[in-house]
């Protein structure tokens, strides 16, 4: 089975094509044109902007996919939320006029689902029902940081959320208070590991001690503000790389306390994050070296599959196959979707 897979929830235009066979996995064709250096200018993304380069995107990467869609696809699965509506409609329409013209059934993806699937992409042992369930299954990205019981393949139960900014909002808030560029996920991970002592600082832990499974990034975000505004020091890069490794060791600590506690609560086997900020390094070494030590195996996106990318969203096609409808035409992009609760 081939699934075309559409992706334009932000400011990533993507189309994939993977083909599944037995439960193996092939990636034929995987495109991404990213808006990065256009939103950098702006030091954020711009709905209006990202949603018009989509418009300009799409029809340069379907030429440049260069694939007969009439023999060489059976699905198409395309996002219609979570994301800015504007980029989400484009992506969308798209997909309906692809599956019009070519009478190829079409499949609705959820984008936050997709973040969790993109590990099927990769690691084949989680085909495998009963050794893999029940997961924790944890996105952390630019919009969400969220925490699922996933018991099978579409059961989700939703067990906390960022109560305010989602980590990657911080991240990228972060760096601009000690002025490095967009998206700064990716700059403060690299300055944080350049520091290799301790800070001489902390940052505090928002939540760290709740019961529940809930995060806040936001007063950490404010934390880092004030202390920067205050600083007596020579802002000079050795303690903005000082600021990056305090603020990393804040969000290290939250994240794996909060997942640790949720997976021995529910008894997971096997725990999952995906998303943008998934690929982190220091969240990684973290979450994995603290979970090897309760025999939990923990999995994590290739890191081209973190960000926003349609491979992902054509292999949630796979699992959400029961969904698949030919003039499937009435959809209509939700920048609010939610994963079903059961
Ligand atoms: P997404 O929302 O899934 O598209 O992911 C985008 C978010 O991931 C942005 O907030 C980035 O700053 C963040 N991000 C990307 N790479 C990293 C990284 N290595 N460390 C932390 N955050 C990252
Ligand atoms: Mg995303």
């Amino acid at each position: 089975m081939k699934i075309l897979g559409i992706e334009s929830s932000c400011d990533e235009s993507a189309l994939s094509l993977i083909e599944i066979d037995k439960n193996r996995i092939k990636l034929l064709k995987n495109l991404i044109s990213s808006q990065v250096e256009i939103h950098k200018q702006f030091g954020g993304i711009v709905p209006e902007v990202a949603a018009r380069h989509h418009a300009e995107n799409f029809f340069p990467l379907l030429k440049e996919l260069d694939i007969n869609i009439k023999t060489d696809v059976d699905l198409i699965a395309v996002t219609y939320g979570p994301g800015l509506i504007t980029s989400l409609v484009i992506g969308l329409e798209l997909g309906k006029t692809l599956s019009y013209i070519y009478k190829k059934p079409l499949i609705p993806i959820n984008h936050i689902e997709a973040h969790i699937y993109s590990n099927w992409l990769t690691h084949n042992e989680l085909f495998d029902k009963k050794k893999t369930f029940p997961v924790l299954a944890v996105v952390i990205s630019g919009g969400h940081t969220q925490i699922f019981l996933m018991k099978n393949y579409g059961k989700y139960k939703l067990l906390g959320e960022t109560v305010d900014d989602a980590v990657g909002e911080a991240y990228d808030k972060v760096a601009k208070i000690l002025n490095l560029s967009y998206p700064g996920g990716p700059i403060i991970n690299k300055l944080s590991l350049e520091f290799t002592e301790k800070p001489s600082f902390e940052f505090p832990r928002p939540m760290i001690n709740t019961k529940d499974f809930n995060f806040s990034f936001s007063g950490l975000k404010t934390s880092v503000l004030y202390k920067w505004r205050d600083e007596k020091r020579e802002k000079n890069q050795e303690l903005i790389k000082e600021y990056c490794n305090a603020f990393e060791n804040a969000v290290c600590d939250v994240l794996s306390k909060k997942i640790i506690r949720a997976a021995k609560k529910y008894n997971v086997k096997n725990i999952i994050l995906g998303g943008g900020v998934s690929a982190n390094s220091s969240i990684r070494n973290r979450i994995s070296n603290d979970t090897q030590k309760l025999n939990i195996k923990t999995y994590f996106p290739e890191i081209k599959h973190t960000g926003d990318n349609a491979a992902m969203i054509a292999i949630t096609g796979y699992f959400n196959i029961n969904k698949k409808k030919k003039n499937n035409f009435k959809i209509t992009a939700d920048p609010n979707l939610k994963l079903p609760a059961c």
